[in-house]
């Protein structure tokens, strides 16, 4: 692969004993296929594609080297010869495409969700139930006896190395940090005595799979939480693992229960490869940057500065399989970008369910969600460029049915273009982006400026319609709701009205959480938010001068006084993403946001809005008060005489507008599409 716009990207890294055809690395992630022996055809043809693609490296999810290390009970193992058959159909599948994998043990202490867990010593974690017994020296040697078995039975199924998973809070991290380690035997105490689980790890594994094997360990860079380990401390294991047989070391930022986001879309691309070059500095191994980094650009440009040897990406791989190939053919524009939001992997994966995408519901369901060209061309129209129209007319036209694509609107995206206005979610800009050249590519009519009538539709004689027309916005029955300062959403955040300084938003869902966000932004202040001020504002300290590199947040002054409102007794933001959430509930709280629940709303006047909340009256005297009470289905098309010659279909908003997002948008404007 050439291509001179990523030179350092798409070299070759020669390992001594093996070739890595580039520095991408596809990171771990935990897909919900690794856990049954009857999901492994899934998980080969989803690694399969990877490879294809092009890819350098590929890791597994995470496999436990014995019971007590499952994150989740009856979670994947590798403990005997029964699993290898399992594993076998992966590495075969990968390396028939001529890719490399390596398979991730990941012990996960303290952090399993099952009753056996086990620690450097008895402290609870905050984010799981269960407190974990502390390891015995028996316990410890047991262990490690596990980590060994489980890479030489990964090496008997084939795979081409193992990751280590040294890093994010699980067991080996837990060992390695005083937060935890409160032992005052050999295996607590100073840095030497905390590492030794690590090495001995290591050390065990080298001896069972011997020196042509490859052994990546992820070490934990930035710990970003109290107690975590000084940089001298950090630097330290990093040279006792090189020297114990590491072949390659990964990096990681922040534990689980920190509270700083480390891989959400609202962290600057990249805001961590500074850290990873310091580390490149003080060893003599490869080492690997991670963490939002989502496009080329960024990971070429991290290599040629000179912060690693190679660019780890794992969502990005979820969105595009084919990234790498694009990348090297200089096609760029149709990488199908990560945007960060989470909602369909870790949200997922933290509720137990498959991991997909939001941009691509292909992810993980390539066995069942399938593009295949078709035989009988149909006449479609596709009515409204959302993310549900772009999905279907895209996925259609790329099966060879002739479509057309109407909107009203002068530009195509549909409720996106009003997202990626909000601070944070810049990203959504990538998913316009790449939706519009699809469209090129796959040869759809795009009719925009045009709201198209029923009887226009039926007149042209489509075979199918689809509609994609979404959601129009509710204005709740307040008293005074025409009152002059009172504005929507999307006066707003599209039309950019005139905002005072005093805000009330009625209505807490994820609508009026992001109009909090764009409305505590000081506009003179850069968008996307630079790396420094995002770490300042988080406490992130990327010199790495502090304990767990945790810093006194110094958060950006509020532009505004908000009161975000909503009628529900529950807590404001309960129903944001699992893994996304807490991060826009802290932001508001840090602006200083007064969250209200269990709010009625009397009446909007001149004084501001009236309001009724713990059975006490109270005027909010607000300069504005800005409607985000959610929305209904906008669908003017299917009523009226039937067709026997036109098929009518609802997706995405025109469906249902209840609890509608993209990701729900995205998959069945593709599932539909895939269907005709
Ligand atoms: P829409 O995006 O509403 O698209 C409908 C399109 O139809 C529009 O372009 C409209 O112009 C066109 N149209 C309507 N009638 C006609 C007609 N008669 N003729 C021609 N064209 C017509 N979702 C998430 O999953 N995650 C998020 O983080 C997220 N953040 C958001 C933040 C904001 C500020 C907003 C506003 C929305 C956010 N959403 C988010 C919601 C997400 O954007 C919607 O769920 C999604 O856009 C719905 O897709 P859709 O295609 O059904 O409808
Ligand atoms: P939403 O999540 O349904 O929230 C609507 C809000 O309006 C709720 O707080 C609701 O609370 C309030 N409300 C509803 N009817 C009302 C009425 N008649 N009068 C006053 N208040 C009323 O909708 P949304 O915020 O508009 O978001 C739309 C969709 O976009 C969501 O489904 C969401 O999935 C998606 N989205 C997601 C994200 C994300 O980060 N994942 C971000 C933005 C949007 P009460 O009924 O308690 O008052
Ligand atoms: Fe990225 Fe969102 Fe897809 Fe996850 S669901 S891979 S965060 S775009």
């Amino acid at each position: 692969m050439t291509n001179t716009a990523y030179p350092h990207l798409l070299a070759p890294l020669d390992l001594g004993f093996t070739t890595l055809k580039n520095r991408v690395i596809m990171g771990s992630m935990h897909t919900g296929l690794e856990d049954r022996f009857y999901h492994y055809g899934k998980l080969a043809a989803f690694y399969r594609e990877r490879a294809a693609g092009g890819v350098g490296l590929i890791v597994t999810g995470g496999i436990s080297p014995n019971r007590q290390g499952w994150l989740l009970p009856l979670g994947g193992t590798m403990n005997w010869i029964g699993d290898v058959l399992n594993h076998r159909r992966v590495t075969r599948a990968v390396h028939a495409e001529g890719g490399k994998i390596l398979m991730q043990i990941l012990h996960a202490g303290r952090y399993g969700y099952q009753p056996f867990v086990v620690s450097a010593s008895a402290v609870k974690s905050p984010i799981s139930p269960f407190t974990p017994r502390a390891l015995t020296e028996r316990g410890i040697a047991a262990t490690i006896r596990a980590y060994a078995r489980c890479a030489r039975l990964a090496k008997l199924a084939g795979y081409d190395g193992v990751e280590v998973m040294g890093s994010e809070g699980y067991l080996l991290n837990q060992f390695l940090c005083a937060r935890v380690n409160r032992r005052l035997d050999r295996w607590g105490g100073p840095i030497e005595n905390r590492m030794r689980l690590a090495l001995e790890v290591v050390r065990g594994i080298r001896q069972a799979v011997g020196p042509d094997f490859i052994l990546m360990y992820r070490h934990s860079v930035l710990d970003l939480v109290e107690g975590g380990n000084t940089w001298e401390e950090v630097v330290a294991v990093a040279r006792a693992l090189e020297a114990a047989g590491v072949t390659i070391l990964n990096t990681g930022y922040g534990w689980h229960e920190a509270r700083v986001p480390t891989i959400v879309t609202s962290v600057p691309r990249a805001a961590f490869a500074s850290v990873a070059g310091r580390l490149r500095r003080e060893v003599n191994i490869p080492v690997v940057a991670s963490n939002r980094i989502n496009m080329p650009m960024q990971a070429e440009e991290v290599l040629a500065r000179g912060d690693a040897d190679m660019v780890s990406m794992a969502r990005p791989f979820l969105a595009d399989a084919a990234f790498v190939a694009k990348a090297a053919a200089g096609r760029v524009d149709e990488i199908n970008t990560c945007i960060g939001c989470n909602q369909a992997c870790l949200d997922h994966t933290f509720s137990n369910r498959r991991a997909s995408c939001l941009v691509n519901p292909r992810a993980c369901h390539e066995t069942e969600l399938n593009y295949t060209k078709t035989d009988k061309p149909r006449k479609i129209a596709v009515v409204g460029a959302g993310p549900a129209g772009l999905s279907a007319a895209t996925v259609a036209a790329g099966r060879g049915h002739a479509v057309t694509l109407f909107d009203a609107a002068n530009e195509v995206g549909g409720q996106f273009n009003i997202a990626m206005q909000v601070p944070g979610k810049e990203e959504f800009r990538e998913t316009v982006r790449y939706f519009a050249r699809q469209l090129e590519t796959t040869g759809v009519r795009v009719e925009l400026n045009r709201r198209v009538t029923r009887a226009e539709l039926l007149a042209a004689c489509f075979d199918d319609v689809i509609v994609a027309t979404g959601v129009r916005m509710r204005m709740p029955a307040i008293p005074g709701i025409d009152h002059p300062k009172v504005l929507s959403y999307l006066q707003v955040l599209r039309d950019k009205a005139p905002v005072g300084r005093r805000v009330a938003i009625i209505g807490a869902g994820g609508i009026g959480f992001d109009t909090g966000e764009f409305l505590l932004h000081d506009p003179s202040h850069p968008l996307p938010q630079p790396i420094a001020a995002w770490a300042g504002e988080w406490g992130v300290d990327l010199e790495a001068t502090v304990e767990g590199g945790l810093v006194k947040p110094v958060p950006a002054r509020p532009y505004r006084q908000l009161y975000l409102l909503q009628r529900k007794s529950t807590r404001p933001g309960a129903g944001l993403g699992k893994t996304s959430g807490w991060v826009h509930r802290a932001a508001l709280a840090r602006g200083g946001v007064q969250m209200l629940a269990g709010v009625r709303y009397d009446r909007i006047d001149d004084a501001g809005l009236h309001i009724t909340v713990g059975g006490e009256q109270r005027l909010l005297a607000v300069d504005n008060v800005v409607i985000c009470a959610g929305q209904e289905s906008l669908d003017e098309l299917t009523a009226g005489e039937a067709s026997s010659a036109t098929a009518f279909h609802k997706i995405g908003g025109a469906a249902l507008a209840a609890e509608l997002d993209a990701k729900r948008a995205i998959r069945e404007g593709a599932a539909l599409a895939a269907r005709l």
